[in-house]
């Protein structure tokens, strides 16, 4: 079969652009390169501009940029006071920032397994963790789905513990009316190039309490305080403030993501429909509270048995050969990365008692290895037609392995 026959029998033919950007992104980029104020101190006050922005769109007080996604959970946990040793709890089905910036606070990162149905950190196993040790939760609202946080902020209201959201993947998310990220005492969230909402690289804070605000302000600021000198430092913080254009990109592009949110959400529910019938692929729970799902990542559960065994790696890639924009994800829990399995980690606050090879987390351990599929964000902002183009490929190597 040549190359253009098999082109024309792909069940997705159309290409889904990421970034979205025109002349609007491009002249708030250049704009900032003619002014010559690039830098910071928020020389143009662009920083301080997006930042309010931001913060009015999630509905929170403060909002604070940093570098990246990463550093935001971890000055987050900084500025929420945990010590030497304390423990914080994390789902091992994420991006290895959410547990590795625990251990660069000096604290031992504890797996807690996700729920089969969402994905997300499973409440009951959260409190079957927590030991008097235990400081913060750091749940993740996987793919854009919020989790349970009614009860994750009643279980860290009985213990005393600080809750960090890692938004990452949930700008304009909603649960329960309320925009992810702000339900906790502090939200994290990513501008990596891959997000939702993206200026290449960049983080930022939200919090409504003062406190965090003033302090992850002043790490991100090599520990200068409001009312300061310029070579005044009270804390031990570092340079990791973003550049006027990162910033003037993010406002331009933060007009884009309501609307771009509520494409992927309907476009997300859509496609359940449409998967509900079929044998061997289960998306994944959409609670009733989880008014606004992102769709970061559209998820479903592949089970190998409807598809005559074909293991999951295989049908990823008979799907991405069908132009479905699709990904086996993480190979497997974070725990079991070198970097936790060997404890390559320069820092000595970790009890040697801790074992991450002792640690197993089933359903994680599952979700990686057999039944996630990810569809990724960009292709849920295409129409009700791409979804139901994705979903024939998904049905056409089904036919193919059965027939
Ligand atoms: C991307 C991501 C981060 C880290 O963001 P960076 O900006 O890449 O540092 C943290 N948590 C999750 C769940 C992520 O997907």
């Amino acid at each position: 079969m040549n190359a253009t026959s098999k082109e024309s029998q792909k069940m997705v033919t159309k290409t889904f652009a990421w970034p979205v950007f025109d002349e609007s992104d491009v002249n708030a980029v250049t704009d900032v390169a003619r002014s010559g104020a690039w830098g910071n101190p928020d020389c143009s006050g662009l920083v301080e501009k997006f930042e309010k922005e931001f913060a009015a769109f999630c509905g929170s007080k403060y909002a604070v940029t940093c570098a990246n996604g990463s550093v935001s959970l971890r000055l987050a946990l900084i500025a929420a006071g945990v010590r030497p040793g304390d423990e914080v709890i994390v789902p091992p089905y994420t991006f290895i920032a959410t547990a590795s910036v625990v251990i660069e606070c000096n604290c031992v990162p504890v797996f807690v397994d996700i729920d089969p149905n969402t994905y997300n950190i499973d409440p009951d196993r959260i409190a079957e963790a927590i030991t008097p040790r235990t400081k913060a939760i750091i749940p993740v609202h996987f793919a854009g789905l919020s989790c349970d946080m009614d009860r994750i902020m009643a279980i860290a209201e009985k213990h005393n513990l600080t809750v960090i959201e890692d938004a990452a993947h949930a700008h304009g998310g909603i649960y329960k009316g309320k925009r992810l990220g702000t339900i906790g005492h502090a939200g994290s969230f990513s501008f990596q190039s891959s997000k939702n909402l993206n200026s290449g690289e960049g983080g930022i804070v939200v919090t409504n309490d003062e406190k965090l605000y003033d302090r992850i302000n002043s790490l991100r600021n090599v520990g200068r305080v409001k009312g300061g000198m310029w070579y005044e430092h009270h804390f031990l913080g570092c340079n990791y403030r973003i550049t006027q254009f990162q910033a003037a990109l993010l406002s331009s592009q933060l007009k884009r993501l309501e609307a771009q949110t509520t494409t992927r959400d309907g476009n997300g529910r859509y496609l359940n429909q449409l998967l509900q019938d079929v044998k061997g692929v289960t998306p994944l729970l959409l609670p009733d509270d989880a008014d606004v799902h992102t769709f970061h990542l559209y998820m479903f559960r592949y089970d190998e048995s409807h598809f005559k065994g074909m293991p999951k790696r295989d049908f990823v890639a008979r799907l991405i050969e069908e132009g479905v924009p699709a990904s086996a994800g993480y190979p497997y829990p974070l725990y079991k990365q070198t970097v936790f399995q060997e404890k390559n980690f320069m820092c000595y606050a970790i009890p040697e008692d801790v074992d991450y090879t002792k640690v197993f987390c089933p359903v994680a351990e599952r979700a990686c290895a057999t039944e996630a599929v990810w569809i990724l964000q960009h292709a849920m902002l295409g129409t009700r037609e791409d979804m139901e183009a994705f979903a024939r490929a998904i049905g056409k190597v089904q036919r193919e392995v059965l027939q």
